[in-house]
């Protein structure tokens, strides 16, 4: 695999699916609530959780801080895991009141490894959702890796490795390095896993057919079989 194998998934899956312009959100913090909220539910199930932050003047960083922790988990009831999701975004908005005054100005202009690390020191900030707080709300160039990113990744004989780490050091020594790409790319993936490469995958009609050694493989035992 060349970087221009890549590059050239990534145009397939552009245009196939368009721009997908994420994270969709009005600021940074916005973003960094949803990435908590995201973990483990649908996108729908945030998006109702956000509207009642926001309808309960909660979408701000001092009033996080502030929130009652029962009102906070009534009202991110729909995200589910509400107690834990509640105690992980008010833990990050006393963390940024109390470091950086609130001021995600502040705590985004540093190195991305040592916000990285300060992420992944607060309680329920694993490598995906830091990852998605520095590269969507704080436009470092780090690439996402999901559950999404990995299948795919196997199925097209792309990368063999299923570690966080390596597969994310994959994609970023291929990539050009930018915050932009590695956005587009990410959305693209999880588009491409929520439409066709589901755990049972949807092979007609997914953009990557031609290249994919998964699905080469299957239609030649399929033909196989039949011949038999
Ligand atoms: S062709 Fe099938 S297995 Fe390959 S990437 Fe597309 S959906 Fe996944």
């Amino acid at each position: 695999m060349i970087e221009s194998d890549i590059m050239n998934i990534y145009q397939k899956l552009l245009d196939h699916f368009g721009k997908r312009n994420w994270w969709p959100a009005e600021t940074s913090f916005e973003i960094m609530v949803g990435a908590i909220l995201t973990q483990q539910t649908t996108w729908k199930n945030v998006e109702r959780a956000i509207n009642n932050l926001k309808r309960e003047n909660l979408m701000n960083i001092d009033a996080l801080a502030k929130a009652d922790i029962s009102k906070l988990e009534r009202t991110i009831r729909s995200s589910g895991f509400f107690r834990q999701k509640a105690s992980r975004l008010k833990n990050i908005a006393s963390h940024l009141m109390s470091e950086y005054n609130g001021d995600l100005n502040v705590f985004f202009d540093r190195d991305t490894n040592e916000i990285r690390e300060e992420l992944l020191a607060l309680k329920g900030i694993g490598q995906e959702t830091a990852d998605s707080i520095l590269l969507y709300a704080g436009g470092k160039p780090i690439f996402v890796v999901d559950g999404y990113t990995i299948r795919i990744c196997e199925r097209l004989g792309l990368c063999a490795e299923k570690n966080y780490d390596e597969v994310q050091k994959w994609f970023m020594k291929r990539l050009p390095k930018a915050a932009e790409v590695y956005g587009e790319m990410h959305a693209l993936i999880v588009e491409l896993g929520k439409h066709h490469c589901k755990a049972e995958p949807k092979c007609n009609g997914c953009p990557l057919m031609e290249s994919c050694s998964f699905h080469s493989k299957n239609n030649h035992q399929t033909e196989l079989q039949s011949t038999i």
